[in-house]
């Protein structure tokens, strides 16, 4: 009997490092639906609860392998948290390897390929050995990724700067090759951890020695950078193959519109078509207490309706990740504000079904931390952004979104963002001028956005279908 190509697919610990993937693997079994995918989940600490409720709802061809926690107490003292999630995968490897051998020794199935998260990398060594194809899932934009050719550069700079008794690897000393110019507002601050950096030169080594590169974004939204790095690609004689297939973003599952997320939607049914300001900053985004207040009170001396996803306040600006509900989970808000508010706007504690609600018609704008996905999800369902990075390569995505396709709005601050900076620009992108160019062009991306996975010959499409030709061929 013939065995069933299997694909294994290694996320990396956290919700936005795992659904992306997840997602890619749905839209690969839509051309190879007689394909089996595995997907091995590496969890640190335990598993976000909104990986929980998203892996309940997976079609039956892909199956899930949940490996056991790795712990914080088992890493060095202090690490960084954006090393944390790589560091998780390198404390796995036994077990990926275990789980990868077991696979390829099944008397039913074939192991055909290995996909991982950029974090998951080091699972790519195992290729080899299985006799599998090897690539790297970017749930990124192009943009991000042109910043590994960055490496080539760097290291000559390590070794001048070596010789002159000096530390090396600076991320101010980082030129990239390809990107789109959006330097000036700032690269990913946690560059500057020197574990966070090593991580990322591993991560840029890496992708010149696997089969290929698979990006969620589209050639029409990246057209320059994409174009910059196929470029950097021939020049550099470097063999490995680029295939940006998004955007892929989640359906939104029927679970998210029936769940406790019912209420929301029921009150934007009861909105002005575009009316809604939704305001969320992504899984795990958090906002100092001072910040919050003066947020708080510029929504509502904006006099426009909103839809607020709120957290506990932290001066840790990525906290939520970690945070569990309190008893009282909005008491945080200012005095008197949910009363004040209460025909103006909602506030949501903690989660709510983002996808259904930016399809929402009564949604006419998105305050986000900018995060990828959040940014994507706003791109196909044509909603204009009120920019608010936070961390990681946010200010990147922000830039981008506001300086190059001016679908963005962001607000002045030199640190926390004042009440009446936030009524001036929510005002602005929900009637301005400045906000009707930006929904716009906004509208114009969505279409682009749509032309690029659902048309026959769309270039996303086309670009998924020859990697699944790539890996039928493989089978
Ligand atoms: N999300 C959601 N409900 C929330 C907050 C976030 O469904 O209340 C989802 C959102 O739709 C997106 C993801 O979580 O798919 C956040 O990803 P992003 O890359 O924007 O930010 P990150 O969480 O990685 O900072």
């Amino acid at each position: 009997m013939a065995k069933t190509p299997n694909i294994a697919i290694i996320p990396s610990a956290g919700f936005t490092h795992l659904f992306p993937i997840i997602e890619f693997s749905k839209k690969l079994l839509q051309f190879h639906p007689d394909f089996h995918i595995t997907c091995i989940i590496p969890i640190l600490e335990s598993l976000p609860s909104s990986s929980k409720s998203y892996l309940q709802s997976l079609p039956p061809n892909i199956h899930t392998v949940f490996l056991p926690p790795v712990h914080k107490h088992d890493m060095p003292q202090g690490v960084h948290r954006g090393a944390q999630v790589q560091l998780t995968i390198t404390l796995s490897l036994p077990l990926i390897h275990h789980q990868l051998k077991s696979l390829n020794d099944s008397t039913t199935s074939s192991l055909v390929a290995l996909i991982t998260d950029c974090f998951a990398h080091e699972a790519l060594d195992f290729a080899g050995e299985f006799d599998a194809l090897s690539f790297m899932y970017l749930p990124y934009a192009s943009m991000i990724f042109s910043l590994y050719f960055c490496n080539s550069t760097t290291k000559l700079e390590k070794e001048e700067k070596e010789e002159e008794g000096e530390e090396y690897y600076s991320p101010d000393s980082i030129k990239i090759p390809a990107c789109v110019p959006v330097r000036g507002r700032g690269l990913t601050e946690s560059l500057y951890d020197p574990l966070v950096l090593k991580q990322f030169f591993e991560r840029a080594e890496k992708f010149r020695l696997i089969d290929g590169i698979l990006l969620n974004t589209f050639l029409e939204l990246e057209k320059e950078t994409i174009s910059g790095i196929y470029e950097e690609i021939k020049g550099n004689g470097i063999k490995t193959q680029l295939y940006p297939v998004g955007p892929i973003t989640p359906a939104g599952s029927s679970t998210e519109e029936n769940g406790s997320g019912s209420d929301c939607l029921r009150w934007l049914d009861q909105q002005e078509p575009k009316s809604v300001l939704y305001v969320s900053f992504g899984s795990g985004g958090t906002l100092s207490q001072a910040q919050m207040d003066e947020l708080a009170i510029g929504l509502e001396q904006s006099g426009k309706k909103f839809l607020w996803v709120a957290r506990p306040p932290s001066d840790d600006v990525s906290a939520a990740y970690l945070a569990t509900m309190k008893d009282n989970p909005l008491d945080f808000l200012p005095e008197g504000f949910l009363e004040r508010t209460k025909g103006q706007g909602l506030v949501v504690p903690m989660w709510a079904p983002q996808v259904p609600i930016l399809r929402h018609g009564s949604v006419g704008g998105f305050l986000s931390h900018c995060g990828w996905n959040s940014s994507l999800e706003s791109i196909v369902h044509g909603v204009p952004l009120l920019a608010w990075p936070l961390f990681a390569e946010q200010k990147m995505n922000a830039a981008f979104l506001t300086d190059v396709l001016k679908v963005a709005l962001w607000p002045q601050s030199g640190g926390t963002v004042g009440r009446e900076e936030i009524a001036k620009v929510v005002r602005m992108l929900m009637e301005g001028e400045e906000g009707k160019e930006a929904r716009k062009r906004m509208e114009e991306l969505r279409d682009a956005a749509s032309n690029a996975l659902e048309e026959e010959g769309g270039s996303s499409r086309r670009t998924l279908s020859e990697f699944a030709m790539n890996l039928r061929a493989r089978a």
